[in-house]
């Protein structure tokens, strides 16, 4: 038993974009039309029963887009009854003050907001969705605004892709102006199983000769405190330092903190055993049927043998890169 499960649980697999990022996603979703894309809300509450039973401290509530979820509110409800933090992560579909009130008074502690481009014609090319921006753009100030009175964790995220690793210095000056704590550039390639959308070895120059000295500037710019500075730039000067002849990023023998750590669970059963899963097929996903599930099977879902999941490890470049930590 341990206190730093990650568990994130996929409240809805609708969503009203189409992100490049997420295709391997989608084409998961065996049962997408079997009426089973929201997560069953009694499930749910067996959920974080057993989560709490094991030693859980709080859980993801992911998508999907888990603003769309009309009665997100009840979910957080039965979290919080079961002593559960919260965290969310969504694309700022629909979050208003009343809204981001609610939830923060039901445990809600850190809010992912994933921005992958501020452009509009960039956005529709890289989401999906033209319509995004502008509701992005309203959550986004709705959040500064709570955080200058309340006590909550603000993350910008974004997936680096090809089509949008030029607006990185855009995304880090949205981040600090909007009052986040953390900025999250993540999977820098996508390498996994997603060629068309990761950068190449020419990207990759670009990015170390044009775009970080850019973010630098972002940072000079806006971040006074010496020592944070000094930490920014030492983890920007990180980015590629290093080759990585192709996508490959660890070893063999690789044992990445994810492991027997984190659960995605999504509404149809099916569960993930890291983060990176949502973006390549692998033997080691699970299906469980909510009906029976309990704290055994939970328990050796997450003890299964990591050797299986240590081959997809290498193309992975979880934990190579730093995040920006703002304030
Ligand atoms: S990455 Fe997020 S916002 Fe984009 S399509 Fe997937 S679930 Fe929706
Ligand atoms: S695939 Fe990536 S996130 Fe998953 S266990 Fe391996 S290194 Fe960690």
């Amino acid at each position: 038993m341990r206190e730093d499960y990650n568990f994130v649980i996929k409240i809805t697999t609708n969503c009203p974009a189409h992100c490049k990022c997420c295709v391997n996603r989608k084409k998961a979703f065996e049962n997408k039309n079997e009426n089973n894309t929201v997560f069953n809300i009694s499930y749910f509450e067996k959920l974080c029963s057993i989560i709490n039973q094991i030693g859980g401290k709080y859980i993801c509530f992911s998508g999907g887009e888990p603003t769309m979820v009309s009665n997100i509110e009840a979910y957080m409800k039965i979290a919080h009854s079961y002593g559960l933090k919260t965290r969310i992560n969504t694309n700022g579909w629909d979050i208003t003050a009343e809204k981001l009130d609610l939830w923060l008074s039901l445990g809600l502690e850190q809010i992912v907001l994933s921005v992958y481009s501020l452009d509009a014609e960039n956005i529709d090319n890289v989401r999906g969705s033209s319509v995004l921006l502008e509701r992005l753009l309203k959550s986004a100030k709705v959040i500064k605004e709570f955080k200058e009175k309340r006590d909550f964790i603000f993350i910008v995220q974004t997936v680096v892709m090809k089509d949008n690793y030029t607006e990185l210095p855009q995304i880090l000056e949205f981040a600090i102006n909007n009052n986040a704590n953390l900025m999250w550039p993540s999977y820098m390639e996508d390498a996994i199983n997603l060629p068309g959308v990761r950068m190449e070895k020419e990207d990759i120059n670009i990015l170390k000769s044009n775009i970080i000295p850019k973010m630098k500037d972002i940072v000079n710019k806006y971040i006074f405190e010496e020592e944070k500075k000094k930490d920014i730039i030492y983890n920007l000067n990180e980015y590629y330092k290093n080759e990585f002849d192709g996508y490959i990023y660890h070893n063999e023998n690789y044992e990445c903190h994810w492991t027997q750590r984190h659960l995605t669970f999504y509404p149809n059963g099916t569960i993930y055993p890291c983060p990176a899963h949502e973006y390549f097929y692998s033997k080691c996903e699970r299906k469980i049927d909510y009906n029976s599930i309990d704290v055994p099977q939970v328990l050796s879902i997450l003890n299964q043998d990591t050797k299986d999941l240590q081959q997809y490890c290498k193309y992975c470049p979880q934990g190579i890169f730093q995040d920006i930590r703002i304030s």
